[in-house]
């Protein structure tokens, strides 16, 4: 159901009001966790005022070391949700669990699986009931054929709203902290009527990096980015290197702006 050859036009999937997969770019963009209220509340303004479309925000954290900042939970989804509101923009937070799903609904636009989960079937089956997008990332060593076989758990179970992320893959380059594997995005097109957006940050890992694949992901021809964003990202519960400064984020919806006018 998600293949071109079942339907030939474009899907474009809401988040709140924003279209993505549409002819405007859509970007996603605030911390890696909401780590407290008014950290979240100053992000949103401040991405809202550069332009982004959508705030993000973990609040469970799927973190490599259980030792490490694990989110706020349910507090840190109302925060999301209050801030997001303020900017007047909606908010995507990852769900881990299936016994967390109503609890997101309540909270969040759209519902994002990490790249660490694209593979966990049953919670996929269950998204394919919920009644909002889910962003669905590309698992870190998942296949194109593996990443559209897990979209089609969700919307075989009913949900058609699936927006498709690359985040990077693990290849046995360690320059960067995955490999951003950006020809995923005109195959993905190829395949597949759903929309496509890539999250630098995390392939990249170091912010600097981050900049120049979000421009030639754009001009790959994604329908959008997701980016990390923190304002004080020295001091970070999470990701923090691979965090942009709000300055940086400024600039660097201005040069996507000018790349999407383009192709
Ligand atoms: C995230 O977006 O916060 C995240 C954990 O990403 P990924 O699942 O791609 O690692
Ligand atoms: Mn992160």
């Amino acid at each position: 159901q998600c293949s071109r050859t079942f339907k030939p036009t474009n899907t474009i999937v809401h988040v709140g009001k924003v279209p993505f997969g549409s002819k405007e770019i859509a970007v996603i963009a605030g911390p890696c966790s909401v780590e407290n209220e008014k950290m979240v509340h100053k992000l949103s303004r401040e991405i809202k005022r550069y332009g982004a479309h959508v705030l993000r925000g973990g609040a469970y954290k799927p973190r490599s070391s259980p030792y490490t900042f694990q989110g706020l939970g349910e507090e840190g989804l109302k925060y999301l949700q209050d801030a997001a509101f303020a900017s007047g923009i909606p908010c995507v937070s990852e769900v881990m669990a299936i016994s967390d799903i109503d609890l997101f609904c309540k909270y969040v636009d759209a519902l994002q699986v990490g790249a660490r989960n694209m593979q966990n079937y049953s919670l996929l089956k269950a998204l394919g009931s919920v009644d909002k997008p889910v962003i669905l990332k590309r698992g870190i060593s998942a296949t194109v054929e593996e990443w559209l076989n897990a979209a089609e758990y969700i919307v075989n179970g009913g949900n058609s709203q699936v927006i498709l992320c690359e985040r990077g893959i693990r290849t046995f380059e360690n320059s960067t902290r995955f490999t951003l594997d950006l020809s995923s995005v005109p195959v993905v097109k190829k395949l597949s009527h759903l929309p496509i957006i890539v999250d630098p940050s995390h392939a990249m890992g170091n912010r600097d990096l981050v900049v120049s694949m979000a421009r030639a992901a754009v001009a790959a021809g994604a329908d959008g980015i997701m980016v990390e964003v923190h304002d004080d990202p020295n001091n970070a519960l999470s990701d923090g290197p691979q965090s942009l400064y709000p300055k940086q984020f400024n600039h660097l919806m201005k040069e996507l702006h000018i790349i999407s006018q383009v192709i």
